[in-house]
């Protein structure tokens, strides 16, 4: 039995690899044990709350130890836990391709467990329904620079984040980065909006030489959550959409990170009125309960698979394909959107916060930036140990918060309070005061 906070570091030190970790830092930097977990909070084993600032990886909609969420995943436990789902059906993985497709308009839904494996199965559908489609020559993948599609080999591939990639680039697939339309890279006088369409020029130039090769491009939609919340207009992708489609390639819309109400819609492609030849869904989908992905698509691509042929299916799967469990939690969460009129009270709380923030314009930060559930600002330091030093000291004050390099971020679940919006906050301000005096 464990009973303590120490007791826990050291056997998960000794026994765990902790994932995008060196786990030398640990040496120094101790592991935080946690126990339990209630609406925003996180608590350890001496009873020390943290504020979970980041929604446990972009993954928590509504808040931990979720009444709702859990009485569907007990209520399922007693019917059925798991059944394959080559071959056999059951009621939670239809109702919840039913619902998605309502929300999305795309009529077909193919189930795996994390992102990653979302993003691969995306790649390999839109690869496969070419060469079913006569067109065998369309191989290649075109992604956004500080793109992330998850990490392994195939999704790396069209990932374009250093740190992430170069270690094993001899491995990888070749793809091609398109200017990314993050407003920061604007020039003095051009709008976020010229400067978006600007960067679709620059795509539609690349697209144009050498689309008879171009399979799909694969972006996230509105912000680059993992290359530190780039932001960018809609007019981006409603320019794409129209690209794509004369051009004959899918648009891949990688809303693992984005979907389920992040950017103030349900979905970030409804910001600019375009519906995506493939979508990927994760990380909310569970309000963070259990892991499971989705990869939606449209009946005309379902179509040019299904054939007397078995090998232009699509012979692809996972073992937990449709788990019933995770998949009654993603059904309670979408319950959770119609029965609490979410998106528009995540509106007044994110008013309420930007509001809140206005106090940061003192401080040395640029590009305070906000979408829907997502804030971020640059903070202008000399510090190499910023980002270190600002996680440290925010989790000393209970604060849960991963800057990436001297971006600092807000991802919080959508329950958060207006006291404990407050308490963030001031929390920040107070710790930016410190490491940037
Ligand atoms: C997190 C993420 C992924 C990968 O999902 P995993 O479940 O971590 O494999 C892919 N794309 C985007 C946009 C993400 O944020």
């Amino acid at each position: 039995m464990i009973l303590n906070n120490q007791a826990l570091l050291e056997r998960s030190r000794r026994s765990v690899w902790h994932p995008c970790t060196q786990m030398k830092q640990h040496e120094t930097m101790p592991l935080v044990p946690i126990r339990s977990g209630d609406g925003v909070w996180l608590e350890d084993f001496d009873g020390k709350r943290y504020l979970d600032g980041v929604s446990s990886w972009w993954v928590n909609l509504f808040g931990h130890n979720n009444p709702r969420i859990k009485d569907a995943i007990r209520q399922q436990l007693d019917r059925l836990e798991h059944v394959i789902l080559a071959g056999f059906t059951h009621a939670p993985v239809v109702e919840l391709s039913e619902k998605l497709s309502a929300l999305t308009g795309l009529g077909h839904s193919f189930y795996a467990s994390d992102g990653a494996s979302a993003t691969e199965i995306a790649l390999k559908m839109s690869f496969q329904y070419w060469r079913n489609s006569g067109k065998p020559g369309k191989t290649q993948f075109i992604s956004l620079q500080n793109g992330y599609h998850g990490e392994t080999l195939g999704s790396l591939s069209v990932t374009d984040v250093a740190l992430f990639k170069d270690t094993y680039a001899s491995l990888l697939r070749a793809s091609t980065q398109m200017p990314s339309p993050d407003w920061r890279q604007a020039e003095a006088g051009e709008t976020a909006e010229q400067y978006a369409l600007r960067c679709a020029s620059a795509a539609e130039t690349h697209i144009a030489n050498h689309h008879t090769e171009i399979a799909a491009f694969i972006l996230e939609p509105l912000i680059q959550c993992a290359t530190g919340m780039a932001m960018y207009h809609p007019a981006y992708l409603e320019r794409i959409r129209d690209i794509c489609t004369r051009y004959d390639i899918h648009l891949v819309a990688d809303e693992i990170a984005v979907g389920f109400g992040r950017t103030g819609t349900m979905f970030a492609v409804e910001q600019a009125g375009v519906r995506p030849d493939f979508i990927c869904l994760s990380k909310g989908i569970t309000g963070g309960y259990l892991p499971l992905s989705v990869v939606q698509t449209t009946d005309e691509i379902y179509a040019a698979f299904y054939d007397d042929s078995v090998a232009r299916g699509f012979l692809h799967s996972h073992s937990y394909t449709g788990n019933a469990l995770a998949c009654s939690a993603a059904l309670a969460t979408l319950a959770i959107f119609e029965q609490d009129n979410v998106l528009a009270v995540n509106r007044t709380k994110a008013a309420y916060i930007n509001q809140r923030l206005q106090a940061i314009n003192e401080l040395p930060v640029r590009h305070l930036r906000n979408t829907g559930m997502i804030w971020a600002f640059d903070v202008q330091t000399e510090n190499p140990g910023f980002q270190k030093n600002f996680y440290r000291e925010a989790l000393q004050r209970g604060l849960l918060l991963r800057p990436s390099g001297s971006t600092v971020y807000f991802m919080p679940p959508y329950v958060i309070n207006e006291d404990e919006m407050d308490w963030m906050v001031t929390q920040t301000l107070e710790i930016l005061h410190k490491e940037t005096a």
